[in-house]
């Protein structure tokens, strides 16, 4: 059984409730860094647990507080984002829904550690009832001094709101994110300036994920140097792992970074194996915006090593033979999955929440939608796999924010994957949607860049 460091009390009975967190140790790193430490040696201890974002992008937490600029007499903001958006994952939704208090507290560190005064939790719109509950949890916080002026008696004040979204995807893109808690349009901006010289309001800001900052309370409680020693190489501590699909136990879980991606998927600590007895046919192991892996490198690398829930193993081989761990949202596909069907779904997706700021974006999203729409339905030619390969090329690298290769990362990995499942589509109209193309990929098809 792993150390679970975020949801480990989440089953205590009223745990979401100000008196039973306390009563559990809750609000511990508050007290530790407000009356023991200075705001540099918590950002020490972040640095020193080797945290990386738990959002996608698995950048040095502590390294990203440290770019954060100061100049004299403007107010720094640190921003949560709880715009879980990414299609597959809903593991921040389950720790602010359980345990709310978590996240109250790690704001609070983790301001005190910014010199931040002000800080908000942006919430996506579609999760409106966990609003209410971090509404209720920050109002407890207030009501018993945590926070407001004065915090503590040791002169820090700071005031936290909870703000929702509108329902856009883009709006977990840092920069759309900061627009959009500015009352404006959801767009992306060019960067640089990055948030932390120029973010909110134009002020130096850190947008960090709901996970993210929620680590930063067991490492402030027990030390940067005990939760580097979780985990394996650079990818240190635990992490939730929101799992669904076909698999047995879908749920969000909470695991060592490095455990075997065949110990997550097989054993009945974790997915307990494929649903109904089925082949494993193939896996995203990072939310929908990561590269799909055929079956045969879910669990091996391309070297015949183990692969890892770890940033490193996850990708090794690159984006060839390997994928991402990204936001954590593991989807698991069994043998009667249809991977053409599931590629145009995403497409859809994306499509419909590009900004439509940039051509690459706005254009190419709409266009692989409709090519995979007409491979899926019968109507598609063999020369539209290579159309595709091609429109997803020139997206990828060439847009403002990362929606773009977001959307072109699924359709590649498909293509040079399950290339068979697509010629079998067009060459066999009829049967395209009514029944399922049974062979399981085999082999990595080889593609001209
Ligand atoms: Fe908008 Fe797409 Fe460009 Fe991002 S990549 S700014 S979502 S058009």
């Amino acid at each position: 059984m792993g150390r679970k460091l975020l949801i480990d009390k989440v089953n205590v009975p009223d745990i979401e409730t100000y008196e039973v967190y306390r009563k559990e140790g809750g609000y511990r790193s508050v007290e530790k860094a407000l009356k023991t430490m200075t705001p540099e040696e918590v950002v020490e201890e972040v640095k020193k647990s080797g945290l990386r974002g738990r959002g996608g992008a698995g950048f040095p937490t502590g390294m990203k507080w440290s770019f954060l600029a100061k100049p004299e007499g403007i107010p720094r903001y640190l921003v949560c984002n709880a715009d879980e958006s990414e299609p597959g994952t809903f593991k921040d939704r389950y720790l602010m829904e359980k345990i709310p208090h978590y996240l109250v507290e790690g704001m609070i560190t983790s301001s005190y550690a910014l010199g931040a005064n002000t800080s908000y939790i942006y919430i996506r719109g579609e999760y409106m009832w966990v609003l209410h509950i971090l509404e209720k949890a920050i109002a407890e916080a207030y009501a018993n001094g945590w926070l407001g002026k004065n915090i503590l008696g040791t002169g820090y004040n700071l005031d936290l709101y909870v703000t929702c979204g509108a329902g856009a995807y883009i709006c977990g893109e840092e920069t759309a994110l900061l627009e959009s808690l500015e009352g404006k349009r959801g767009n992306p901006r060019m960067k640089p300036p990055f948030p932390a010289v120029k973010g909110l309001w134009q002020s130096p800001t850190v947008v960090n994920n709901v996970e993210t900052i929620a680590a930063v309370v067991p490492i402030i409680n027990d030390g940067g140097d005990e939760y580097a020693k979780i985990g394996i190489g650079k990818s240190t501590g635990t992490k939730l792992i929101s799992a669904c699909g076909n698999i047995n136990k879908p749920g969000v879980y909470e695991i060592e970074l490095g455990i075997p991606v065949e110990e997550f998927l097989y054993s009945d600590e974790y997915c307990g194996g494929i649903k109904n007895g089925k082949k494993l046919k193939a896996c995203i192991p990072g939310g929908s915006s990561v590269p799909i892996i055929p079956h045969f490198l879910v669990c091996k690398t391309a070297k015949g090593e183990d692969r890892l829930m770890s940033y490193e193993s996850l990708a090794d081989g690159g984006f060839a033979t390997g994928s991402m761990l990204g936001s954590g949202g593991f989807i698991v596909y069994d043998e009667d999955q249809c991977v053409v069907r599931n590629t145009w779904n995403l497409a859809r997706f994306y499509r419909h929440e590009s900004c439509g700021q940039c051509s690459p974006c706005r254009e190419g999203t709409g266009w692989m939608e409709k090519v995979l729409y007409h491979i899926e339905n019968g109507t598609g030619k063999m020369d539209d796999i290579d159309l595709l390969w091609d429109i997803q090329r020139r997206i990828e690298g060439n847009t403002i924010c990362p929606l773009g290769d977001a959307a072109a990362w699924p359709v590649a990995a498909a293509i040079r994957h399950f290339r068979e499942e697509f010629e079998w589509h067009i060459k066999n109209p009829q049967l395209a949607q009514t029944k399922n193309y049974g062979l399981v990929a085999e082999k990595v098809f080889e593609i001209a860049q």
